[in-house]
């Protein structure tokens, strides 16, 4: 059983978040995505606001009732709340506080958050124009080159390559799974968002890494 945790992009009249359980998470995430098995987020879906999945435990009926009787769904989330964004960081996703340097997932996030859901921000497993080194780009200027372990930077064309430096372990598991999913096809960021929501819950809980391996993504309209 998976407890889970949804955030709207933005408030349905008082509700921001939606709190469920499921014994097959992905199904459900699939269905809510249809409009079917919650109602509040079938009015969510009609009036065009956008919803993650932010953060889920291990855990059943028990657990979720626990989480909405104390009624602060804002402090269990990460996108609301910014200490809670640290601890997962640092805790749950094992990073180190030097990597907060270039690359930082909730500036990654951020930016597919601005893209319309439909662009393409990059190809998948092309380590010079996937969605990293695109982001990367925009951000920071020059080239990205981004691999499964590693990346590096340069400052444009014929400029010589700066030394290779480690991904940070949110970022390898992003760009394994988006290479696995999409090989070389383009990546919307509607997807690149959902799969970026997936690595950034508690990656370390089974719930999340079946969902990790089980996830069919969205098709794009
Ligand atoms: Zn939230």
């Amino acid at each position: 059983m998976t407890v889970y945790l949804i955030h709207f992009e933005r408030r349905y009249k008082h509700a921001g978040h939606y709190l469920g359980y499921s014994s097959d998470l992905v199904s459900r995430i699939r269905a809510h995505r249809l409009g079917q098995g919650a109602r509040l987020l079938q009015v969510v879906n009609d009036a065009g606001i956008r919803w993650f999945v932010v953060r889920i435990w291990d855990g059943g009926y028990d657990l979720e009732h626990a989480l909405k009787a104390r009624r602060n769904a804002p402090q269990l989330c990460p996108v609301c709340n910014p200490r809670q964004q640290v601890e997962m960081m640092s805790g749950t996703l094992g990073m180190s506080e030097d990597v907060s340097s270039s690359l930082d997932a909730w500036a990654f996030k951020e930016w597919l958050f601005r893209q319309e859901p439909g662009e393409v921000v990059g190809l998948a497993d092309e380590p010079l124009v996937c969605p990293l080194s695109c982001w990367l780009g925009v951000v920071y200027g020059g080239q990205w080159q981004v691999n499964a372990s590693w990346y590096r930077w340069r400052a444009g064309d014929g400029a010589f390559w700066q030394d290779w430096q480690a991904l940070p372990p949110w970022a390898m598991t992003f760009v394994s799974v988006l290479g696995e999913r999409y090989g070389c096809a383009p990546v919307f960021a509607s997807q690149a968002l959902e799969l970026l929501g997936w690595v950034l819950v508690d990656v370390g809980s089974q719930g999340a890494r079946q969902a990790l391996n089980n996830m069919v993504f969205e098709e794009v309209s």
